[in-house]
């Protein structure tokens, strides 16, 4: 038998033999690469939710209703009530 011949069929045997195992490993590659695709996602939608948290305005308690409202508010954006005046009423009462 030519060496050549031999060489050949082993080369042959070998590729059919380790088709499993490349097969597997590009599976492993195509799952590796839907990974890193769902981290930049992840990563992506993380930053936007930080982003639009910065974008939602501080809020404050109303002291009448207890709703949020906003920080700067000078009356309350539920009931109306003048949040200003009632909290310099509060801080006259401490005194
Ligand atoms: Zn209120």
């Amino acid at each position: 038998m030519h060496y050549g011949l031999l060489a050949a069929l082993s080369a042959g045997i070998m590729f059919f033999v380790t088709r499993p195992a490349r097969r597997k490993l590009d599976e492993f590659r195509e799952r590796k690469e839907h990974l890193e695709d769902a981290r930049a996602r992840v990563r992506k939608l993380t930053k936007q939710i930080n982003d639009l948290k910065k974008e939602v305005p501080e809020t404050k308690k109303c002291p009448s209703c207890v709703n949020e409202t906003n920080k700067d508010a000078v009356f309350c954006e539920f009931c109306g009530v003048n949040i200003k005046e009632m909290e310099e009423t509060e801080k006259e009462k401490e005194i």
